[in-house]
């Protein structure tokens, strides 16, 4: 860990709401809140449009204005958050302008083999290929509108090409959602595990590049939302910075609603502003302290990285639960 880390999860523990001018940490940019499929669980999918904002692709000025403030704190560049970046028509001449860091973004794939083409070529660039599940019937259930063929055909262009390929494969939530959504065919996790391991090994992807992620839902105004999460901390706002498609920097990449809009881009002076400006000092100050204050976390489990990783310092957290395959 480099000193302003050291600095940053200090700060955090002791909740002063300042992180060091000199730290790096990943910026994330939804460059589109704008999809073409309408998944059960995604609030950008047609069928909620439960996202507080416009479906849009970030205007231009916007996105710049961003890079200025950030160009000196970026780790990485995320360059999606709900919606599907790739269709933003300018994705590309975005990260061929983006300072030399690493850069990367989710995708649902079902778009033209041209566009696989050009993400393909683009060389610091990770995608992180939503496939979710790996039966078409299932796939058909869950990314609607979207089809699992044509997924795969761009998977393997992106293989083919310069960029980092990572896939995501659903493992079941722990609520138990994935059987809530697709019924009791849903397969056990046992055998996900299986498929995914043979999967890897037919497309030639590495396992580590396998990501096992958990099905929850806690987006507001979905279908099934879960009671209030009993967690009262989240130090997202510690960590990362955050922008939605319509300019507002945000703490975390969750749909919050106008509650937890720090403040628009527009209004941003500097670097300096950006990490410790007032505003950004009370939201983080109060998230740490009780997350439950705001009304769009309410069934958020929030994300407790400070006390998580004291409690293991300490070894009091109990051993994390080894994985065959990467989670995320
Ligand atoms: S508790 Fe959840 S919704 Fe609230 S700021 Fe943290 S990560 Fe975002």
């Amino acid at each position: 860990m480099d000193l302003s880390r050291i600095l940053t999860f200090a700060s955090a523990l002791v909740n002063t709401g300042y992180v060091p001018l000199r730290s790096r940490c990943n910026v994330v940019i939804e460059t589109s809140s704008i999809c073409n499929l309408s998944c059960r669980f995604c609030p950008a999918g047609q069928a909620h449009r439960v996202l507080d904002r416009q479906n849009r692709f970030i205007p231009d000025a916007w996105f710049h204005r961003i890079i200025e403030l950030t160009r000196g704190l970026a780790e990485e560049y995320i360059l999606h958050n709900f919606g599907e970046a790739a269709l933003n028509p300018k994705i590309c001449d975005y990260m061929a302008g983006l300072p030399d860091c690493r850069f990367a973004l989710s995708s649902n794939l079902n778009f033209s083999a041209r566009t696989a083409r050009q993400l393909a070529a683009a060389p610091n660039l990770t995608v992180a290929c939503a496939l979710d599940v790996l039966s078409p019937d299932l796939y058909a259930r869950y990314r609607r509108g979207g089809r699992l063929e044509t997924a795969l055909d761009n998977l393997r262009i992106l293989l083919a090409g310069t960029c980092r390929v990572r896939v995501i494969l659903f493992q079941n939530g722990e609520k138990n959602m994935a059987r809530e959504v697709y019924g009791s065919d849903f397969p056990e996790d046992t055998q996900l595990q299986a498929r995914a391991r043979a999967f890897a090994r037919e497309y030639g992807i590495p396992e580590q590049d396998i990501l096992m992620n958990r099905m929850n839902s806690y987006w507001q105004g979905m279908e099934i939302n879960p009671a209030p999460h009993p967690g009262r901390v989240c130090d997202a706002l510690y960590f990362g910075l955050y922008f939605n498609s319509d300019g507002y920097q945000v703490p975390c990449c969750e749909n919050v609603g106008r509650d937890l809009y720090l403040r628009h881009i527009e209004d941003i002076r500097d670097p300096a502003d950006l990490l410790n400006g007032p505003p950004v000092r009370a939201f983080r100050r109060g998230l740490h302290w009780n997350k439950h204050r705001y009304s769009s976390c309410r069934a958020c489990p929030g994300n407790p990285y400070t006390l998580n990783r004291l409690r293991r310092l300490l070894g009091q957290a109990p051993p994390l639960p080894s994985r065959p395959l990467s989670d995320c």
